[in-house]
This record gives structure tokens, C-alpha cells and sequence, in this order.
């Protein structure tokens, strides 16, 4: 067995034992970014890494998360370490600072090897749209990890790292983690702080952990969530993250969604969502179906209140402000063709979307409408939630798919994400743990629940993954 099978908890312990250093760990996983046969990140920072594990290993006491290494997504900032949010328009910048959430892990002893690739500005489910390269699917190197954060889910199924960040708008940690076969979570809509993300949509975008078990995600949250001065929507949590321990679901009602389970899911998807289901009953649980009328409009509402944000957080990217400068003659055609050429294409077609749904003349029959019904989405997750304790779906109504299937057809890469949009829409709280195979690729199962109901979430997926005893080894990974 290699230092890259223990689970991040399983690290922490032998660190803590005196069994293995951090400089041991640091160096195992460091060979497995160094070979990236992936193609899962950006930038590595090997140095940075190795000298932070010989500071933790010679303090006196080991910091909670004992010097175990992590991978972040490359749209959270990283003071010196080149961070591009997967775009050429920010080519080779370095940060002045560090997002809150990966400074409060770095104090926490978790050591930063690398940056993840990722969609540009976290537009897409594939991350084809990297401005770099595409990263593979570990259990199957033609097909995608999903996206946006496809790199930090990829990392971590190919036990690059034991976890890993990555951020959510409309899916994009619970999607990749399904399609790469492991655990992914977003919290609650302001349970982490967004200070140092990069901003794509800001009313949705909320960071998560990967990890390969439901208790390596609950560790990293418990030590990310919070209050944070530097971002006024960010809150303290009611309760602090607990390990979880549940061993069966006595007393949980989860509700199936009507909406979630028909048309446009695989067969392989539903069946190995069926037997999760089963399983919940097994263990004490029950399972009532529950209809939510409005969660098919949610796709069409993201696209334009997505869109209309991110045409408003993008505009500072103008090669002044931010990023490098394609000249030209006047201020205007500058500005025209660095937008023009270091944005891609995906950028490009959100930003002319956004602008077009906010133009006077048509804001309210656009914007307006659609917030109209995210408030309806709202409200029908809420009354959801007096009858059920978690809502279950698929997370991604696919596996993985071909690379290179979807990138000529944007609308049915946005379908990737039809089952993970409405949750964002609400603000809730959702995990994806992967629940069986179809056609030897993973399916995922996603568990929501109310706001703030985090612990419950984490306990029922730790029960269910005890039972469903998932491999999450991909066939043929060497370690
Ligand atoms: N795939 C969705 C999009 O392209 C969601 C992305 C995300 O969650 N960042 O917008």
C-alpha cells in the first residue's frame, strides 16, 4: 500500500502517530503531480511545498490537519502562486494575497501543492473550456471529469492528493465528483467565505471540498466555514462541522425528486440511484417521492441570472486593471481586442448573454423574470423541507462522456448540470457521493438538504457510503 491510499483523515493520524512525516506525503504525492498523466494541474509549486512540510514537521505540536498535502482550484487566489481561473487573460498573475478559505486550511496544516485546472472563469462541466489543456477522466482518459473544477476532482480520484477545493455556481464540484467517482460538497450559500475567489456568478458561487470520503470532506469544512470580515456574505455557522459517525438512517425521510428522475437520465444512472435508495431504506430510512414543479425552469433561470452576473464581475478584466494587454490604436480597440482574444469563446458567449439580459428594454422581461422564479424554486425547497429531512437525485444525469462530445453544442453541456442548478439557485446545501457503476464509469447521488443542515447532510452520506462500500480505486491506477 502507498502513502497515496490513506484517506486525508487516514494521513492526519499517522502524522500525529510519528509514523510518517508531512515531508514523506509531501514528497509521495508531489511524484504522483509530477507525472500528471491526467492532466489535473496548472501549476505545481514544489519548493513552497517541500519547505512548509519541513516547517511542520519540526514544530513542537502538530497543527489539526498535521501537514497533509492539498490541491486548490485555480480560481481561488494563492499569494505568489500563479493563479489563472483557467484563463489566458490572466496568464501568469500572481496574487497578492490568499483566499480566506485556503489560508484558514494552510493554518490548519494542510500544505498546498499545486493549482487545479478548471473551465475558464468556472464556465463549463467538462473543462474542455480550460484555456490550457483538457484534464481526463481517471477511470477513463477519452472522457471528461466533469466540470468546472474537473482538475481538483481528477486530482483526487487519481490520488494525487487526498483532497482538494474547488468551487460551485450551478454544479461544478457536485457534477466532477460524481463523474470521477468520488465525494464532492457545497455547503450552504455563505458558509464559506468567497474573499479571494474569482468571481463567476456571485449570488451562487460557493466553495467545497473533494475528498474520497464523506469524513475527509467534513474535516476540510469544519475547518473553512465561518464568518469573515472581508466578505459581507459569508456567516457563522449554527453549529461547528462534526466528524460524522451515523451507522444507519433511522428516522430520515428523504424525499425523491419527481422532476430529477425522468427523461434525459441514463437508465445506468436511475438504476444505480435506485439501489442507493434502497439502501437508505435498508438502513432504517424512508423514501417518499416529492414533486417540485418548478425545478425544470431552474437551467433556464441560471442561464440568464448566471450569465447577467458574470457579464457585470468579468467587465474589470479589461487589460488595464487586470491582465495582460493586447494594444491597439485607440483606448476602445483595446480594450475590444484584449477581451476579444484572451477571453474564450464560452466567456465570450456568457458576457454577450449577461449583457443582453440586463440591456434596458429587456431587463425585466429577462433578469426580472428569471429572479421571479429562482424565488418560486426557493420556496418550493422550502416546502419540501416540512415534509422531508433531505431531498435525493442524481447528481449528473450522465457518466462521463467523450471528450471533445459536447464542445460544439453548448446547450447540451449545460444539461450536465440540470439536476445540481436548482440547489444552487436555492442557496442550499448539497453533497454528491458516488453510489455504483454504469457501463464501469461512476454515478453519483445527490443528498440536499435545508440551509445549514450540514451535519445532517454529512452523517446520512457517511451512513449510506458505509453501506454502499463504493471503490473508489480507478481500474488500472498504479499508486
Ligand atoms: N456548468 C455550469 C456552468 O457552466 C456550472 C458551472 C459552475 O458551477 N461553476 O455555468
Amino acid at each position: 500500500m502507498s502513502l497515496r491510499d490513506l484517506t486525508a483523515a487516514e494521513q492526519v493520524a499517522a502524522l500525529a502517530a510519528g509514523k510518517v512525516t508531512s515531508l514523506e506525503l509531501v514528497d509521495a504525492h508531489l511524484a504522483a503531480v509530477a507525472s500528471d498523466e491526467v492532466g489535473a494541474f496548472l501549476a505545481v509549486d514544489p519548493d513552497r511545498a517541500r519547505a512548509r512540510a519541513r516547517e511542520i514537521d519540526a514544530l513542537p505540536e502538530r497543527p489539526p490537519l498535521g501537514g497533509v498535502p492539498i490541491g486548490i482550484k485555480d480560481a481561488l487566489s494563492t499569494r505568489d502562486l500563479v493563479t489563472t481561473a483557467g484563463s489566458r487573460m490572466l496568464e501568469g498573475f500572481r496574487p497578492v494575497y490568499t483566499a480566506t478559505c485556503v489560508q484558514r486550511l494552510e493554518d490548519a496544516g494542510a500544505i498546498v501543492v499545486g493549482k487545479t485546472n478548471m473551465d475558464e472563469f468556472a464556465m463549463g462541466s467538462s473543462t474542455e473550456n480550460s484555456a490550457y489543456h483538457p484534464t481526463r477522466n481517471p477511470w477513463d482518459h477519452t472522457r471528461v471529469p466533469g466540470g468546472s473544477s474537473g482538475g481538483s476532482a481528477a486530482a483526487v480520484a487519481q490520488r494525487q492528493v487526498p483532497w482538494s477545493l474547488g468551487s460551485d455556481t450551478g454544479g461544478s464540484i457536485r457534477q466532477p465528483a460524481a463523474l470521477c467517482g468520488i465525494v464532492g460538497m457545497k455547503p450552504t450559500y455563505g458558509a464559506i467565505s468567497r474573499y479571494g475567489l474569482i468571481a463567476f456568478a456571485s449570488s451562487l458561487d460557493q466553495v467545497g471540498p473533494f475528498a474520497r470520503t464523506v469524513r475527509d470532506a467534513a474535516l476540510l469544512l469544519r475547518h473553512m466555514v465561518g464568518r469573515d470580515p472581508m466578505d459581507s456574505t459569508s456567516l457563522d455557522m449554527p453549529e461547528a462541522i462534526a466528524l460524522p459517525v451515523a451507522s444507519d438512517l433511522r428516522g430520515l425521510r428523504v424525499g425523491v425528486v419527481d422532476e430529477l428522475m425522468g427523461e434525459g437520465v441514463e437508465p445506468g444512472v436511475r438504476d444505480a440511484v435506485g439501489y442507493a435508495l434502497r439502501m437508505v431504506e435498508a438502513l432504517g430510512g424512508t423514501v417518499v417521492p416529492v414533486s417540485l414543479p418548478t425545478t425544470p425552469l431552474g437551467l433556464a433561470t441560471y442561464y440568464v441570472l448566471a450569465p447577467a452576473e458574470c457579464s457585470s464581475n468579468l467587465a474589470r478584466f479589461d487589460g488595464v486593471r487586470y491582465g495582460p494587454v493586447v494594444d491597439d490604436d485607440t483606448l476602445l480597440d483595446q480594450y475590444e481586442r484584449t477581451r476579444g482574444e484572451l477571453f474564450g469563446p464560452e466567456v465570450r458567449r456568457r458576457i454577450m448573454l449577461g449583457t443582453f439580459a440586463l440591456a434596458s428594454g429587456y431587463y425585466d422581461q429577462y433578469y426580472g423574470r428569471a429572479q421571479r422564479v429562482r424565488t418560486l424554486i426557493v420556496r418550493e425547497f422550502s416546502a419540501a423541507f416540512d415534509q422531508v429531512d433531505l431531498l435525493a437525485s442524481p447528481t449528473s444525469p450522465t457518466v462521463a462522456f467523450p471528450l471533445g462530445a459536447r464542445t460544439a453544442d453548448p446547450y447540451s453541456m449545460y444539461l450536465a448540470d440540470v439536476c445540481t442548478i436548482p440547489v444552487s439557485l436555492a442557496g442550499l446545501p448539497a453533497i454528491s457521493i458516488p453510489c455504483g457503476l454504469s457501463g464501469g464509469l461512476p454515478v453519483g447521488l445527490q443528498l440536499a438538504g435545508p440551509a445549514f443542515s450540514e451535519n445532517r447532510l454529512l452523517g446520512a452520506a457517511h451512513a449510506l457510503e458505509q453501506a454502499l462500500a463504493f471503490d473508489t480505486l480507478p481500474p488500472g491506477l498504479v499508486t
